[in-house]
């Protein structure tokens, strides 16, 4: 790999971007387009074909359609490393409510057949349309780097089933395989701010949907039923016990029941009760540990209270704890530091409790390859300026993504997510000798 100091990555990165002020206004844009036409998860089909036509534009070798609605982009230049970055293009279940000329106003279809708003409320448009630039830079100064370009536009983060889709496709065997992925994801603090953090960067995830059964009866006549009201109630209580109970303290775990569904009118008890609940922690053991009480809690709780059968406990969707390499983390930060003013480059003082499915790319059927994701900011600088507090008390106050006011400042937000892209690129790819 490349052993070429930060100061001169970052000379090389400042010639690529010289091209940016040319490319932003088009790059803008597009990212209105995606934000204005937003596609939920596994239903990207507009959105792909946009950036299939955008890669092929910039002279990649393109294959649309890898793993669902996956698109993927090769620019080999000559020997050297090949170097895979990754950016999501899905968008989220939410009615948007931002009031900006470019608002969504689209709906899609569940499978269950109903339909739902849906709005860019990650910022995943952002990422896909950051990426685009960074493509269209780095092809037009093929002279500045040697190496191979893998480039990943990935479906369906928000379900965790794009990156598995694609690496199941065979991603690390029908394209070049990648000696360092790289991906980065928008976040609420000052447009400008780049967030990086060696080791978890993000902890797993495993959501859960569970049927308690019960037998239903008339409201009035409770000693006929076995209540799967009551049943749900005592687990959800009971449910709080692990973390509080079961878990060092020292550990970040979490333990959510997000939605509860049973019933239909107050004079009648149903015959079962639905919960869904979402597990957090940083290590796979850890959640093994957490899944294993939360079936021994479930099923212990319908056992005491009569159940006919013991609940269904179905694994919806998972991810593991994205696991950022420390040297390629260190590399790509220092690359950062050199290219952006004092005061941008703000390391991340803690994981972040959600989840990404771009920890698969670092670990997959037995291939490990160093990866790291990322963030940087997406607030209007006035807004996050006005705000006292430190990072985090700020970050709690600004408005959050998966909310329907996530409203992400363009064209800085986007400026940065280029140049982020271009110098992490950079950073293992090698220059040409002079
Ligand atoms: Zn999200
Ligand atoms: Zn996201």
């Amino acid at each position: 790999m490349t052993t070429e100091s930060p100061p001169d990555t970052a000379r090389r990165a400042r010639a690529v971007l010289s091209g940016l002020d040319q490319v932003l206004p088009d790059i803008d844009v597009l990212y209105q387009d995606l934000h204005a036409h937003p596609e939920l998860s596994g239903s990207e089909k507009r959105t792909a074909g946009i950036v299939a036509d955008r890669y092929a534009a910039a002279g990649l070798d393109v294959t649309a359609g890898f793993g669902g609605h996956g698109v993927v982009g090769v620019l080999a230049n000559g020997p050297g490393p090949v170097v895979g970055v990754r950016a999501d293009f899905d968008a989220l279940p939410i009615a948007e409510d931002t009031g900006l000329p470019y608002a969504s106003t689209a709906v899609g279809g569940r499978p269950d057949g109903t339909t739902v708003p849906v709005m860019h409320a990650c910022g995943h448009d952002l990422h896909t349309a950051s990426l685009i630039g960074a493509a269209r830079l780095l092809a037009d100064r093929r002279d500045l780097w040697r190496g191979t370009l893998l480039l990943i536009a990935q479906p369906a983060e928000e379900t965790m089933q794009g990156a598995k889709a694609m690496l199941g496709a065979g991603l690390f065997d029908r394209f070049p395989r990648p000696d360092v992925v790289l991906a980065q994801h928008c976040a609420v603090t000052r447009t400008g701010m780049v967030h990086h953090r060696p080791g978890i960067a993000y902890s797993g995830c495993r959501n859960f949907r569970i049927t308690i059964h019960g037998r239903g009866a008339h409201g009035a006549a409770p000693h006929w039923s076995v209540d799967p009201v009551l049943l749900a109630a005592q687990t959800i209580v009971s449910l709080q016990g692990i973390v509080a109970r079961e878990i060092d303290p020292g550990e970040m775990t979490v333990v959510t029941v997000g939605s509860v569904h049973a019933g239909t009118r107050p004079n009648i008890i149903p015959p079962e009760a639905v919960l869904e609940v979402t597990l957090r922690a940083t290590s796979e053991a850890v959640m093994d540990t957490l899944q294993a009480a939360l079936e021994r809690i479930v099923r212990g709780v319908a056992e005491t209270g009569r159940a006919p059968r013991p609940p269904d406990i179905e694994l919806l969707e998972h991810t593991i704890p994205v696991d950022n390499d420390a040297a390629v983390t260190a590399r790509v930060r220092a690359v950062h530091a050199e290219l952006f003013p004092e005061g941008d480059v703000i390391d991340l003082p803690t994981a972040n409790n959600g989840s990404e499915d771009f920890a698969y790319f670092s670990s997959w059927d037995g291939v490990s390859i160093p990866a790291t994701m990322w963030f940087y900011g997406s607030t209007a600088a006035d807004r996050w300026d006005a705000e006292p507090g430190d990072l985090r008390e700020r970050m709690a106050r600004m408005p959050g993504q998966h909310t329907p006011f996530y409203a992400p400042d363009r064209l800085p937000t986007l400026r940065r997510g280029v140049e982020t892209l271009v110098g992490a690129a950079l950073a293992y790819l090698p220059g040409r000798p002079s």
